[in-house]
């Protein structure tokens, strides 16, 4: 039982990762990397510090295909984008998109970053939302219902990334029905919109565990959602990173297949013959 060699969420240092795409292009053919996708941050204008200026993302573009061609006989290379709910509007053609929530934006019109740190949340939470956490976490959700409908994503970006700074369950309660059900109408929004879910690894690098947590898999899971495995690599070494525990993970919340890209298609392939 295995995950193929497919990473789709890899960023490089035209935003905020610390390699090149070629560096990182041959970091996976020594890892014998099947496909190698890149999805770099699309450009978000009030916020230029962790992704794509326009004139980067051109640039990004055309590096990416470049690298492409030049590799061809050695590696499949898609070119992606992670584009933010409050991206700006990009027309370019890409060979998949991942949707992500980055951001909410408070009642009070303040954008407040979701990922960026514990402090800030804690501080946005008292500043924007009246102090309480759970005003901000259905915000999230509900952002990140709309997220298929808005990026025309196919990807869906770490379902609950409200979870970073929360590994030790002190900044909210996630069995509490204030937090459950707007993820629950996230979850039902975005199953019916056909995205695929991402098992996102990066989250085992902060709080152990991928995204989205066991008891959202287990419901993805039941309700024939599609996922896929991700590192959210930031660097060559993370290409994989994760992706065996992640199989262990998805195999033990019901997951039996994962999708993937291959020749012109998403296909799902079972556990078995992955
Ligand atoms: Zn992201
Ligand atoms: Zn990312």
């Amino acid at each position: 039982m295995k995950f193929p060699k497919i990473s789709l969420h890899n960023h490089t240092v035209f935003c905020d990762g610390t390699d090149t795409p070629e560096a990182m292009v041959l970091a996976a053919i020594e890892e014998g990397v099947e496909t190698i996708g890149f999805s770099g941050h699309s450009c978000t204008s009030f916020d230029l510090s962790y992704c794509m200026t326009r004139e980067k993302t051109e640039a990004y573009r055309a590096e990416i295909l470049q690298l492409r061609e030049k590799y061809r006989d050695r590696i499949r290379i898609l070119l992606g984008i992670e584009r933010d709910y409050y991206a700006d509007p990009d027309d370019a053609q890409y060979d998949y998109v991942i949707g992500s929530v980055h951001y909410i934006v408070a009642d009070d019109g303040a954008i407040c970053p979701v990922d960026e740190s514990r402090e800030q949340v804690v501080s946005d939470v008292q500043k924007h939302f009246g102090g309480n956490v759970y005003r901000w976490t259905k915000r999230y959700y509900e952002t990140l219902a709309l997220i298929a409908e808005k990026t025309h994503c196919n990807m869906v970006g770490h379902f609950d990334l409200v979870q970073k700074f929360n590994g030790d369950g002190t900044l909210f309660d996630s069995e509490l029905p204030s937090y459950r059900l707007p993820l629950l109408d996230a979850m039902e929004t975005l199953t019916n919109s056909d995205v695929i879910f991402e098992i996102n690894t990066a989250g085992m690098r902060k709080r152990k565990i991928p995204y989205p947590s066991p008891d959202i898999l287990r419901w993805l899971a039941q309700h024939n959602a599609r996922t896929v495995i991700t590192a959210d690599a930031h660097r060559k070494e993370d290409i994989l990173s994760g992706f065996e525990s992640a199989v262990l993970y998805a195999k033990a919340c019901g997951v039996g297949g994962f999708t993937v890209p291959r020749g012109d298609a998403w296909v799902t392939v079972s556990m078995g013959d992955a």
